[in-house]
Parts: structure tokens; C-alpha cells; sequence
């Protein structure tokens, strides 16, 4: 069995978002406080992550325990999602394990140019691969439109019986980016706002709106929507999305049957 936990489900800003007058902010219920996005993959034999957010070392404290990630998925490399990579090599050192950052060559290309001090810590590996296998998956990086903000990666973990993907930060894809995450038995993908009027060229992120309407294409048995900004009173919208979906939060387990 396949454990994921969410440990951050916030968008770049985080919610609360600083200095921000909305209600949501200004509640602060627990249901709407979001660190930015990370996710646990637990294993049988290991445990892994899907990005590195800013808040990993307060997502550790929280959550971990014990179970230090052996690999580390990048699904693109802006600062939301990987700039808690200083804290995870300094983890590694001080617990002497040894861990791989893996992602396609571009994103780990970005990532040294941005590091490039942890390029020689002989605990930590970068392994530019488009493909990998880990337990019952096969591991799939596949690049989709980010919008504004450029692109990214969506990854695909195709099991024997179960098919599952995480695409955290992606708008307006085009038919062949969507083909991939056709009919999965779960798609974990970020939003930011529940409707978003701005126009199509400012925007970098899917609204909620916008992924149940393209779920008629892609007939996700499930869908879990992460990456939320403070547009997203759970509490009130997770009344109105269909009953085969679901709004994530902050430390959410959820299990996969493989
Ligand atoms: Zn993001
Ligand atoms: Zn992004």
C-alpha cells in the first residue's frame, strides 16, 4: 500500500498570506491555514517527496518523524517548490543518509545554477531523468503549460492496477499535454482561485472552475485539489465540487490501494 500525505497544500504565498486583509486571512480557521506545496509518498521499503517547499523544515517537525525522503520528485523549479532544498541536504548530512534529486535535466540544470553550493555534498545526488521506478510505479515527468509563469512538470506514477499523478502548476493545456493524465484513477492537481476572471495571458494556474470543466476530458476517477491560495474557504466551497473530488489540507493522509 501507498500512503501520501500532504504536507503543504498552500499556493507560493502561503494562507495566510502576509499582510492580507481578506477573511479568509483574517479568520485564520485551521481548515484554511496552508503551508506552500509538498507531498510524502510513503512506500513499503522507502519514503519520497514530491517538491521542496520553503516551509520543509516546519513541514518535517510536523509530520516526519523519522522518515527522511531517499528521493526527492521536482516538478519544476520556482521557489514555492524547491527552495526547502538547503534544508533537506543539511538533513541528510546531519543524519548521514544519502538522497537523490530527481527531475528532467533542464529543472535540475535550474536548480544547480541556483545551488550551486550543494553540488558537492557527497550525500546528495541530482539525477536528471525524464523517467524512473520506484515500489509498483513506473515514474513519468511530462512537461505541461504553466502560463504566465512558463512551464513545468506533471508526474505520472503508473502502477500495475492503479494510476495516480500530481500536477501542481498548470493552466490551459493543450490536447497532447492532457493526454498523459487521461482517465487516472487519481489526479492530485493544484489551483489557486475558485473562478479567476484575469485574462488567460497574466495567468499561471488552473481555477478550480476551469479543472471540473476539463474533467470531462480527463475522467479522473478522483480528484484532490492542492496548491490553494487564500481564495479557497475550504469550509465553504468543499460544498459545492462534485462527490468524486476533494479540497487537500495541510498534514491529509490519504491511501492508494497499491
Ligand atoms: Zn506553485
Ligand atoms: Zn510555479
Amino acid at each position: 500500500m501507498t500512503q501520501l500525505q500532504f504536507l503543504g497544500t498552500s499556493d507560493a504565498k502561503g494562507v495566510p498570506r502576509i499582510l492580507c486583509g481578506c477573511s479568509v486571512c483574517q479568520e485564520k480557521k485551521a481548515v484554511n491555514i496552508r503551508t506552500r506545496p509538498s507531498l510524502a509518498i510513503r512506500l513499503k521499503q522507502e519514503t519520497i517527496f514530491i517538491d521542496l517547499s520553503p516551509d520543509f523544515r516546519t513541514q518535517c517537525l510536523r509530520f516526519l518523524n523519522k522518515k527522511i525522503a531517499s528521493a526527492v520528485l521536482l516538478t519544476h523549479a520556482h521557489n514555492d517548490h524547491i527552495s526547502g532544498l538547503g534544508d533537506y541536504a543539511d538533513l541528510l548530512f546531519g543524519q548521514k543518509k544519502q538522497g537523490a534529486i530527481i527531475s528532467p535535466s533542464d529543472i535540475i540544470d535550474t536548480v544547480q545554477n541556483r545551488y550551486p553550493y550543494l553540488k558537492n555534498r557527497p550525500l546528495l545526488q541530482f539525477a536528471g531523468e525524464s523517467e524512473w521506478e520506484i515500489g509498483p510505479y513506473k515514474v513519468t515527468f511530462h512537461r505541461v503549460n504553466h502560463g504566465f509563469n512558463g512551464y513545468s512538470y506533471g508526474i505520472k506514477f503508473t502502477g500495475h492496477d492503479y494510476t495516480w499523478a500530481y500536477v501542481s502548476d498548470a493552466i490551459n493545456l493543450s490536447q497532447q499535454e492532457i493526454k498523459p493524465f487521461i482517465g487516472l484513477d487519481l489526479l492530485i492537481i493544484g489551483t489557486s482561485f475558485w473562478d479567476e476572471k484575469a485574462p488567460m495571458h497574466t495567468r499561471s494556474v488552473y481555477s478550480v472552475k476551469e479543472i471540473l470543466e476539463i474533467d470531462k476530458v480527463l475522467q479522473a476517477k478522483t480528484i484532490i485539489f492542492t496548491h490553494l491560495s487564500h481564495d479557497i474557504d475550504v469550509e465553504k466551497r468543499k460544498k459545492e465540487i462534485p462527490a468524486h473530488t476533494m479540497f487537500a489540507y495541510d498534514g491529509m493522509e490519504y491511501n492508494l490501494p497499491v
